[in-house]
C-alpha cells in the first residue's frame, strides 16, 4: 500500500508539481483544494477532493478517509500587493486556515506537515545573503500571515507533539521539464513569466520596475529557484520526518542573486527574442536584493537544485508561453 500525504492547495502552481513529484516517488498525492486559483486540470496524480481548508469538518472527514501520513501544506494567498489592499482575505484564508488545518490535525492524530512558507517573512534584512537565523521582519501582511503561520506550527509542536518543516521559498519558476505542467497566474504579476509575455508579443512590453538600485546593474536581484526543485525539497521533507527527523525551518533557494537585467539576457539567448522592456519607477516595497544562505537544506535534507541556472528555467517555462527554446 503506497502512503499518502494530502497536499493542500494541490491544484496550484507549486503544489501540482510537487504532487507529480510524490506520485514518481510511490506515495500517493490526496490533493485538497477549493479551485479559487488553482486549476483542476493540473490534477492528475491522485484522487481529488474540491474543499476549503477553512471548512475544519471536511479536512477531518478526508483525514479519516484516506488516513495520510503527512499533509504538505499549499494552500493559500500568495499576492503581495492583494494583501496590502485586502489584509482580510490573508489573515482569513492564510492564518485561519493553516489553524483549521492543524486543528483537524490534532483532531485525527495527523502529526507531520510541510508548510510553504516565504522569504517575505524577512522583510528587508539587513545582512545579505539571508540566513535562517536572520530576524524574521516582514513588511506586508503577506509575509505577516506566512510567519503566523511558522509561529503556530512551532507552538503546536511544542505543545501536542507536532512535527513540521517549513520551507521558505525565494523565488519559484519554471515549469515541468517534461511539459505536463506550466505556471499559470491571473493575474499574472511574477517577472518571468511577464517578460516571456512580452518576448512572445502577447503584452507589448515588460515594465521593469526601478533601475536605480544600489545593486550591480541597478535592477532588483532576486534567488530564482526552479519549482521542480522546490517540488524535490517537499519529497525529501517528507522523508526527514517520516524517519523522525527534528523540526526544521528551511531556506529553499539557490545561494545565487539574479539581476532583472541577467533574467532578460537569458530569455533572449534560449529563446532568440528580445524582452521589450519600458522602464517605470520602483515598486513599492521590493527589496533592491533577497538572495539565500542555501546551506542548511543542504546539511539537513541533501538538498540541491538541479534546475535553477536561468538557462534551464527559461528553458522549461518558454514553451507554455509559445516560444522554442534553441538547442
Ligand atoms: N518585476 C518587474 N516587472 C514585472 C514584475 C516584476 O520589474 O512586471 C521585478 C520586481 O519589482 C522585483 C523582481 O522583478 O524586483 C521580482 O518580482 P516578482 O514579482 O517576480 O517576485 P517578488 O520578488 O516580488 O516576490
Amino acid at each position: 500500500n503506497a502512503p499518502r500525504i494530502l497536499v493542500t492547495g494541490g491544484a496550484g502552481y507549486i503544489g501540482s508539481h510537487t504532487a507529480k513529484l510524490l506520485r514518481l516517488e510511490g506515495i500517493e498525492p490526496v490533493v485538497y483544494d477549493n479551485l479559487s486559483t488553482g486549476n483542476r486540470s493540473a490534477v492528475r496524480w491522485g484522487p481529488f477532493v474540491q474543499g476549503d481548508i477553512l471548512d475544519t469538518a471536511r479536512l477531518v472527514e478526508v483525514m479519516e478517509q484516506y488516513q495520510p501520513a503527512a499533509i504538505i501544506h499549499f494552500a493559500a494567498s500568495a499576492y503581495v500587493g492583494e494583501s496590502v489592499a485586502d489584509p482580510a482575505k490573508y489573515y482569513n484564508n492564510n492564518v485561519r486556515g493553516t489553524l483549521s488545518l492543524l486543528d483537524a490535525c490534532r483532531q485525527t492524530g495527523l502529526d507531520k506537515i510541510i508548510f510553504s512558507s516565504s522569504c517575505a517573512t524577512y522583510g528587508v534584512p539587513a545582512v545579505l545573503p539571508i540566513d535562517e537565523a536572520t530576524p524574521q521582519a516582514p513588511i506586508n501582511p503577506y509575509g505577516k500571515t506566512k510567519l503566523m503561520a511558522e509561529n503556530m506550527l512551532a507552538d503546536y509542536a511544542a505543545a501536542f507533539g507536532l512535527n513540521y518543516v517549513s520551507l521558505r521559498y525565494f523565488n519559484a519558476c519554471g515549469a515541468d521539464p517534461e511539459g505536463d505542467l506550466g505556471e499559470w497566474h491571473d493575474p499574472e504579476t511574477h517577472l518571468i513569466p511577464r517578460a516571456l509575455m512580452a518576448a512572445a508579443g502577447k503584452i507589448p512590453h515588460l515594465e521593469i520596475f526601478g533601475d536605480d538600485y544600489d545593486t550591480s546593474d541597478g535592477t532588483c536581484v532576486r534567488d530564482y529557484i526552479h519549482v521542480a526543485d522546490l517540488a524535490r525539497a517537499h519529497a525529501l521533507a517528507y522523508r526527514h520526518l517520516a524517519s523522525g527527523g527534528a523540526n526544521l525551518a528551511l531556506n529553499l533557494g539557490t545561494g545565487r542573486g539574479c539581476s532583472i537585467k541577467e533574467v532578460l539576457q537569458a530569455i533572449s539567448e534560449v529563446t532568440g527574442h528580445d524582452v521589450p522592456v519600458m522602464f517605470r519607477r520602483r515598486r513599492c516595497g521590493d527589496p533592491p536584493a533577497l538572495y539565500a544562505d542555501a546551506a542548511l537544506a543542504h546539511r539537513t535534507l541533501g538538498f540541491l537544485p538541479r534546475y535553477s541556472d536561468l538557462e534551464t528555467i527559461v528553458r522549461t517555462a518558454a514553451p507554455f508561453f509559445g516560444l522554442e527554446a534553441r538547442p
